[in-house]
């Protein structure tokens, strides 16, 4: 047990009165009072010597128990999350922020945490849309934003090794000064998102049609397990020395170790690119174009197919003169090699009776790829919306589309639901499908309201599966989706649990997400 003076006269007042509770909100998203709190009297006295030991080790400016700070590190950019706060209704926080800078703090955290058997939050850039750092039993919310350095840059590897709290803009444009990108750009690439948060949730950025997901950029990572662990992968991701602990890190969003470095693969920034404007009679002859491209590999760094509706939005947002299903590719690299992919391009699509748009569309669209986010862009309560993004093979891609539209549209016509979708990432099997459910009036009533989200959301995954794809491709699962995680994996999940149960025995880490449960403490 880490001890010492009291560091900081900052730490106290703590976050409640005593016997005051915060509430949770369950994975339906409807707050209740937490069932495993230590009794009320004792608490004030755990949590100021929790927060003193911590203290300790990261510096008492750096432990807080200050309410709005508490809110802040539990939010993300969830419609939950969103919701509770358009609404001013109670939200599940921590009981302390703790603020890292080095590993070793992280590993003596973990251990305090551990020793304590308090939940640990890890927390980014805050721009997740799961739920992921919702501190459903309180517990630390362990920012990572502090530990943000780059560590080395290996340009004859092309890796670049950093702290998992960078953010991942600021490091694109240091990584730009040497002729270098990092090519992960995801919509929230000026959200604050971090490398930790894009690999703790499977992030996919603009350009993975043709560089790979984060999953695919990571070579190695560092990580914090309880009770209080620093291991490491393999220096690189491809031996044939056993299972792959590096892709079982990636993606637990903080549910088995705080991750806190990372190596990731770099390109060179492209000489040139180029851009193809698409419009197609129908989605599925597009779906079947997007096909062509990729079976026969010619790549495209992004290609993006929007149907009618989702195209029609893009339209007015973009200013674009175009209708319809449209298609905007863009290609990246040497620009030698540019005219004979645009001339594959052209052939590959000729049968699906393409029409020629010309560059403006695509070329407009990568100017403005961060404007469908920007406020007054992006849907905001009190609409209810999600993004229920899935992914297929080809041969089920056209099938899942249209039972989703009709989902949406159909069983929640009383609400006027709509639904809007474009294929975004591609791959050589198949592709994404980020599609969208909206209803422009929530019921007045938050527990209608809540209701309501979860039944679109019920609707939505179950049609998912139901016809060959998945519960989402890069956003991760967090509280969200949680529950959906057992139905999807069968059998396969006992192992998952597993895994958690070994690597994480008293379950602290970021409880309640991934469909695994509360934690087996009684903090
Ligand atoms: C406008 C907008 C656009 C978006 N576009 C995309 C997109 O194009 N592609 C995409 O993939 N996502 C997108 N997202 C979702 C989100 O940005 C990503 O999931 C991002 O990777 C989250 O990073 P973060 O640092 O903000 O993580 P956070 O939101 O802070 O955390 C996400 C999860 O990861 C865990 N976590 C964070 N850091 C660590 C760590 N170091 N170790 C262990 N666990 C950790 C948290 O506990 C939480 O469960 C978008 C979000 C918004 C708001």
């Amino acid at each position: 047990m880490l001890t010492g003076p009291h560091p900081d006269p900052h730490i106290a007042p703590l976050p409640r009165a005593a016997g005051e509770e915060s509430s949770v909100v369950t994975e339906e998203g409807r707050t209740t009072a937490p069932t495993n709190r230590r009794p009320t009297g004792q608490r004030p006295y755990v949590l100021g010597q929790l927060a003193r030991d911590l203290g300790a080790v990261v510096g008492g400016e750096h432990v807080s128990a200050d309410p709005q700070a508490l809110t802040e590190q539990s939010t993300d950019w969830s419609w939950m999350s969103q919701y509770l706060q358009y609404r001013d209704l109670p939200f599940p926080t921590a009981d302390l922020v703790v603020r890292p800078d080095s590993t070793a703090e992280v590993e003596a955290i973990v251990r305090i945490a551990s020793e304590y058997r308090v939940p640990v939050v890890p927390r980014g850039g805050g721009s997740g849309t799961q739920g992921g750092t919702f501190a459903l039993y309180g517990g630390i919310a362990l920012d990572m934003t502090r530990m943000n350095r780059i560590i080395e840059i290996d340009e004859q590897s092309l890796v670049v090794t950093v702290q998992a709290g960078i953010d991942g803009s600021v490091l694109e444009q240091e990584l730009n000064k040497s002729g270098l990108t990092m090519p992960h750009y995801p919509g929230s690439h000026f959200f604050g998102a971090t490398i930790g948060g894009s690999l703790a949730a499977r992030g996919s950025g603009v350009v993975s049609t043709k560089y790979g997901k984060a999953e695919d950029l990571a070579l190695q990572i560092e990580a914090v397990v309880p009770p209080g662990r620093t291991v490491r992968t393999l220096p690189i991701p491809n031996h044939a020395a056993g299972p792959d602990l590096l892709q079982t890190f990636i993606g637990s969003e903080g549910t088995l170790g705080v991750i806190t470095e990372a190596a990731m693969r770099l390109e060179p920034l492209p000489e040139a690119r180029r851009f193809i404007s698409l419009g197609f009679p129908t989605i599925e002859a597009g779906i079947d174009a997007g096909r062509q491209i990729m079976v026969n590999r010619v790549v495209p760094a992004a290609m993006r197919l929007y149907d009618e509706a989702d195209s029609a939005k893009l339209t007015s947002m973009l200013d674009l003169d175009t209708s319809g299903v449209l298609m905007v590719i863009v290609l990246d690299g040497a620009e030698a090699s540019m005219d004979l992919e645009q001339q594959a391009i052209m052939a590959l699509c000729a049968g699906n009776d393409a029409t020629d748009l010309g560059s403006g569309p695509a070329e407009s669209w990568w100017e403005g790829k961060y404007e469908p986010f920007k406020e007054g862009n992006a849907p905001a309560p009190p609409q209810v919306f999600g993004t229920t993004d899935t992914c297929a093979r080809f041969a089920d891609l056209a099938g899942l589309y249209a039972a989703k539209k009709r989902t949406v549209e159909e069983d929640f016509a009383e609400y006027g639901a709509r639904y809007t979708a474009h294929f975004s990432h591609w791959y050589p099997w198949g592709a994404m499908i980020y599609d969208r459910f909206y209803v422009d009036e929530a019921p007045a009533d938050p527990d209608e309201a809540l209701a309501l989200h979860d039944r679109l959301w019920d609707a939505a995954v179950a049609t998912s599966l139901a016809n060959g794809g998945i519960i989402n491709d890069h956003h991760g699962v967090g509280l969200k989706l949680g529950r959906f995680m057992r139905p999807q994996y069968g059998e396969a999940f006992t192992l998952m649990q597993a895994i958690k149960d070994a690597w994480d025995p008293d379950g602290i880490m970021n409880p309640g997400k991934l469909g695994f449960g509360a934690p087996r403490s009684g903090w």
